[in-house]
């Protein structure tokens, strides 16, 4: 028998070959981080803002903060995996059962097992044209092919021109209301839309941002349960990370049919979430009054930036959400405006990846939002 070697030179360039999905899947570019600011530019950490990422810029409920500093005493323990406490307060929260629940590392974790459980090579998912990264990225790691409309926003019309088009959509997309643009649906359309889907399309309704939509128009409003009741297809998500102020703690939800909820829960590894993200997530659920606050000064701060924008001769995208999107006519580059933004300090998102010459900036606390001003007329 002849002897292969496998020695490696040292400094040998690697030819593994990877699962071709991976090929051409970007990298979710997030946010920069503070510390990176101070890295590259230079600035003092308290000079940054960052206002890239729809963090909730108050903070978390003082609440969580009291308790934490008690469960960091536990953390040589593995946390509750069954989520017991979380998933009957989110089960009251929403009027629903604790068996209609699964817990995430973000939403965005569900948004994986949902793609992970339904996409495959011999499948499409449809989405909007501009609309949350994680979708098409989960979704190319199953091989599956990504539709998206024509319009960057949602549009319920083309949607379903294209879901009737294509017979092997496997998972849709709403995001309601909609990242990075900021656009929400009435719900009476999408329940409209949604008697018109066939059963066995896993229609993914991620209402990451619906504390705030809710307050700004009720037409907004999102009632889980019903939703879940009324169709067994639709798997609705939530997280902690927006208005909760938790998104350092990585903790989100998953609400559906429980069949649909059984299945998830194969792909969901044991402790997936931290000891202290599900204590946060507890004690966050109860402090309902400080999301209400936050909420509430959000839509007020929002105004200015409307009134900025108009000020200034350049338009913005009605949002229901805690950031919005500033749009340039064709005199203004967006990325332009956002590094020399960056370079002063200030962190927030070009949206020139997605086809947009907009910018979107995360509603800032009322000095923050006043520093936001300041430095942008001096730009
Ligand atoms: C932020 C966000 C999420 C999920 O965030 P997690 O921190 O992973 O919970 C999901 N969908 C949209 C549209 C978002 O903006």
């Amino acid at each position: 028998m002849q002897s292969i070697s496998f020695v490696q030179k040292k400094g040998e360039i690697n030819n593994m070959k990877f699962n071709s999905v991976l090929d051409n899947l970007k990298i979710y570019e997030a946010g920069k981080p503070i510390e990176l600011v101070v890295r590259e530019y230079g600035i003092d950490a308290k000079d940054i803002i960052k206002l890239a990422s729809n963090e909730n810029p108050r903070g978390c409920s003082p609440r969580v903060v009291e308790v934490l500093r008690d469960e960091a005493q536990k953390a040589n323990l593995y946390p509750d995996d069954s989520m017991y406490e979380l998933k009957e307060g989110l089960a009251k929260r929403f009027e629903v059962k604790s068996e209609n629940i699964i817990v995430g590392a973000g939403s965005d974790q569900i948004i994986s097992f949902a793609l992970q459980a339904k996409a495959n090579e011999n499948t499409s998912i449809l989405m909007a044209k501009t609309t949350f990264a994680m979708y098409e990225i989960y979704g190319r790691q199953t091989g599956t092919k990504i539709l998206k409309t024509k319009s960057h926003m949602h549009n319920l019309d083309e949607l379903l021109e294209m879901y009737k088009n294509n017979s092997d959509i496997s998972v849709l997309f709403l995001c309601l209301p909609n990242n990075p643009l900021g656009e929400c649906l009435d719900t009476k359309d999408v329940y409209n839309f949604l008697e018109k889907i066939d059963k066995n399309t896993l229609v993914v309704v991620d209402g990451a941002y619906q504390e705030y939509a809710k307050v700004k128009d009720k037409n907004k409003k999102i009632d889980v349960q019903d939703l879940i009741e009324r169709f067994s297809n639709v798997l609705y998500l939530g997280t902690f990370s927006k208005a909760y102020g938790l998104g350092g703690m990585r903790c989100g939800y998953g609400v559906a049919n429980s069949e649909i909820i059984k299945v998830l829960h194969k792909l969901r590894s044991p402790f997936n979430i931290t000891t202290l993200s599900l204590r946060a997530a507890i004690e966050a659920l109860k402090d309902e009054k400080f999301v209400q606050t936050c909420v509430k000064e959000n839509f007020s701060e929002m105004l200015r930036y409307e009134e900025f924008a108009l000020q200034n001769g350049f338009d913005f995208i009605a949002s229901y959400t805690n950031f919005i999107t500033l749009k340039y006519d064709g005199s203004e580059k967006s990325s332009d405006i956002a590094q020399k933004l960056l370079k002063k300090g200030i962190i927030v998102r070009d949206l020139g990846a997605y086809g947009m010459n907009a910018i979107r900036v995360t509603i800032g606390t009322p000095t923050q939002n006043n520093r936001f001003f300041q430095v942008y007329k001096s730009l």
